[in-house]
């Protein structure tokens, strides 16, 4: 039986929260809109007491799956910071303090990416697959990966919305991203649709088929730029964007064009549909993956007390 634990998905628009110990056992969830940082954490600090006082029993570790960038170096003076988000009032944030000092918990803490893609490695489309890549299509592009049991961080962590693609013939849209314009996500992400063709992605009308067309390109570069430099074991493509219909069937066709066998396997070519998927755990990968979070910090503070204790009795 696992810990009863908090988890939180610490989204640019709204923040989702939830205690429980698994998938089938969420006590409750909430959301709310993301406003400043000062309202925002303490409507989920104030949701993980209420529930605690319900279940009786103080949560044993907290996880956050949260918006970025983030600081992720443990050693670091900022780790568990949000560092240079556009998102006003939020840059600078300590949200791993905030919840470390209130609770006095564990708190596991990495972007809502990489949360997801933990959670689909557990419980969804991903369990047994490693390295594993969750991408999601939404108000952005970003993409968590996995690879050996951990997540990829490195010098930062993997920003796989912001490469570069190269341009449909038949698109002339200037680009939305204020850093790169017409990088994936400045040509692909839900406000690029709705800036192109001036109507939300989901009221397209007769440009839907044209929209699907330019989307699928877009996100099959990705996934084929995704197969060469990490070669995973699948690409799980979630977000409100991939709710297009036809698009990820499209992706996949696409994908397998892009690849044009270079990379002859099945999966990227006869069998591109198991290669390419939906989150296994729907729109729930996201506060999944801060349980997830939460259950991995746990274990890992477990075992940390586990070697010193055994290091103190040697001497
Ligand atoms: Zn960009």
């Amino acid at each position: 039986m696992n810990a009863l634990v908090a988890g939180i998905e610490a989204g640019g628009t709204k923040f989702v929260c939830t205690v429980g110990t698994g998938p089938d056992d969420l006590r409750a969830v909430k959301s709310f809109p993301t406003t400043t940082p000062h309202e925002t954490l303490g409507q989920a600090i104030t949701f993980v007491h209420e529930q605690q006082t319900l279940a009786g029993a103080p949560v044993a570790a907290i996880g956050i799956a949260c918006f970025g960038p983030v600081d992720l170096r443990p050693d670091s003076p900022t780790f568990g910071h949000i560092t240079s988000t556009p998102k006003p009032s939020w840059g600078g944030t300590d949200v791993v303090g905030m919840f470390r000092d209130t609770f006095g918990v564990p708190v596991g803490f990495d972007t809502d990416v990489n949360g997801a893609a933990l959670a689909e490695s557990q419980w969804g489309a991903g369990v047994g697959l490693d390295p594993l890549v969750y991408v999601t299509v939404g108000t952005g592009v970003g993409g968590g990966v996995l690879v050996n049991g951990g997540l990829l961080h490195g010098l930062l962590h993997p920003e796989v919305g912001h490469v570069m693609v190269r341009r449909h013939v038949d698109d002339h849209f200037a680009g939305l991203c204020p850093y790169h314009g017409d990088c994936l996500e400045g040509l692909a992400s839900g406000p690029a649709i709705q800036a192109r063709w001036e109507r939300p992605a989901t009221d397209l009308g007769v440009d839907r088929d044209q929209a699907v067309k330019l989307e699928s390109w877009y996100l099959a570069q990705l996934a084929a730029s995704l197969t060469y430099l990490l070669s995973p074991e699948r690409i799980i493509m979630g977000g409100g964007v991939l709710k297009l219909p036809g698009l990820l069937d499209a992706v996949r066709a696409d994908t397998a064009a892009v690849i044009n066998r270079y990379v002859d396997v099945p999966a990227t070519s006869s069998q591109v549909d198991t290669y390419v998927v939906p989150p296994g755990l729907g729109d729930r990968a996201g506060i999944l993956g801060g349980v997830a979070l939460a259950q991995r910090a746990l274990t890992q503070h477990t075992s940390a007390q586990r070697t010193s204790a055994q290091r103190s009795s040697q001497h």
